[in-house]
């Protein structure tokens, strides 16, 4: 079977119509997924596979199937399935199990939905390469000398091996859209609050957000209609009435926040892209309008003192007492200073630092403070943008996917390729990142992506924007 080009659409298709069986879909995944085990974009895949595979049959043929049933899909390492190992690919948490299945696990689980494993990412999601991952780095599948992005990247890499026929990932500051670029899939960071956050690993709680990966816009959208909705048990989740409301128009006009977008440090070739693709966007026929939103550019330093603050508080229940990584010191406080200084790797000690340091008295209005008062000014500004445009345009992210190592041991280049995510999770807007072409580098095709952001609840208007995308790329 060739499910190279298979889209859970397509593949629904077949289950339903009996031109194929869940067990022979689970195991032709299940087959790449051994065959490319060398790209480690699996840290685990699940010894179950084929006995979900029974229960999704039975689905099926007792006519109960939804769109999701049978799909296998691919689980970032910070998102609860009950009874599996999840590590947030940290030593901290390396055989932790889940008690409960996270919401989004639930809801997958309940439409049928087949979860073929666990994938690898920037350990407790702190990366954009999954370079800080404890487990070893993931390789790009269009270029293995080259990093998948992060901190989703194992995500992004089996599904762009097809490894799986979707995937779930989590998205702080542009962690499923960045690798989604990088690996030439989309990927969709939700609306704050329309996807339940309970079972998932916090980073930063008030920016994190679960979302899909998959091959088209169309099965992304799939995908989020499964997961979204109210959880009784994530009191952030917004009621369904806001999440599904269905009045967003088709959109038409599209916004460049120019100056942006020409900030230094994009690169060229990326820029030519995106001045392309929206030529082929005024020639689906829609209107590019310049905008000017200064305030985005202070996005990434809004992002680098409120996630790092959160960041420490999340990350303090990790103490080396009541669960995780233990290492014994001659007291109780370094025991503390033990198993926190081994268990966590050098990124997420360093976030620790830099958030308990923002968060300190003395320094709290000067940093914390004014980040959540520019935090405000970027939410305003970004709602006036949308009374003129439907939605805005940007590249998802300054560069193709770099090589591993290039960016690892300089922290602040490395923060520089979350520029244009960042300030969507700032504002809790929802955005998806779509692929829009490739650049050759070494002999290598490196895929590019596009970034459509949209008011909160507008996911319709990507959607809708996003399928026109795709048609003019193909
Ligand atoms: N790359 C960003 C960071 O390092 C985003 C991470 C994320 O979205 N989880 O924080």
């Amino acid at each position: 079977m060739d499910i190279k080009n298979l889209t859970i659409k397509e593949a629904h298709e077949m289950l339903i119509s009996k031109k194929m069986s869940v067990l022979e879909l689970a195991e032709a995944v299940l087959k790449i997924a051994e065959d490319t085990k060398d790209l480690n974009a699996y840290l685990e895949i699940f010894d179950d596979v084929r006995a979900q595979a029974e229960v999704a049959q039975k689905m099926i043929d007792e006519g109960r199937a939804t769109m999701m049933t049978g799909i296998p899909v691919a689980m970032k390492d910070n998102i609860l399935i009950k009874g599996r190992i999840v590590s947030a690919s940290s030593k901290m948490l390396e055989n932790y199990r889940a008690t409960y299945d996270a919401g989004v696990t639930k809801k997958l689980r309940e439409a049928g939905a087949i979860f073929v494993g666990r994938t690898n990412m920037d350990e407790f999601a702190m990366g954009g390469s999954t370079e800080t991952s404890a487990f070893g780095v993931t390789k790009n599948p269009h270029d293995i000398t080259r990093v998948p992005g992060g901190s989703s990247g194992g995500s992004a890499a089996a599904l762009a091996a097809n490894a799986c026929l979707g995937a779930l990932g989590t998205d702080t500051g542009g962690s499923i859209r960045q690798p989604a670029s990088f690996c030439g899939v989309v990927g969709l960071k939700p609306t704050y609050g329309s996807v339940s956050r309970s079972g998932l690993m916090a980073m930063a709680s008030s920016l994190d957000q679960a979302g899909p990966f998959a091959k088209t816009v169309e099965d992304t959208e799939i995908i989020f209609d499964c997961i979204k909705g109210h959880d009784p048990m994530d009191s952030t989740s917004y009621p369904d009435e806001l999440v599904n409301q269905k009045e967003f128009k088709k959109p038409k006009v599209i916004g460049v926040p120019v100056d942006f977008v020409r900030a230094k440090g994009v690169d060229p070739r990326v820029l030519k892209n995106f001045e392309e693709s929206l030529e082929a966007m005024k020639k689906a026929g829609y209107e590019v309008k310049e905008i000017s939103l200064p305030t985005l550019a202070h996005g990434l330093s809004v992002y680098y003192i409120l996630m790092p603050a959160e960041v420490s508080s999340n990350l303090a229940r990790l103490d080396g007492v009541r669960y995780g990584y233990h290492a014994d010191g001659a007291n109780l406080l370094e025991d503390y200073m033990k198993s926190r200084g081994e268990g966590f790797g050098r990124e997420v000690r360093r976030r620790i630092l830099l958030g308990t340091y923002v968060l300190s008295s003395g320094y709290y209005d000067a940093y914390y403070g004014r980040a959540r008062a520019v935090q405000e000014m970027l939410k305003r500004d970004l709602a006036e943008a949308f009374k003129e445009v439907d939605i805005i345009a940007t590249p998802t992210a300054p560069t193709p996917a770099f090589k591993i190592g290039e960016k690892s041991s300089d922290p602040l280049s490395m923060y520089l390729a979350d520029i244009f995510t960042v300030p969507v999770n700032i504002a809790g807007v929802p955005a998806i990142s779509i692929p829009c072409g490739f650049v050759e580098e070494d002999g290598s095709k490196l895929p590019l992506g596009m970034q459509f952001i949209a008011p909160h609840f507008a996911e319709s208007s990507l959607f809708a924007a996003g399928k026109d995308f795709e048609e003019t790329q193909k």
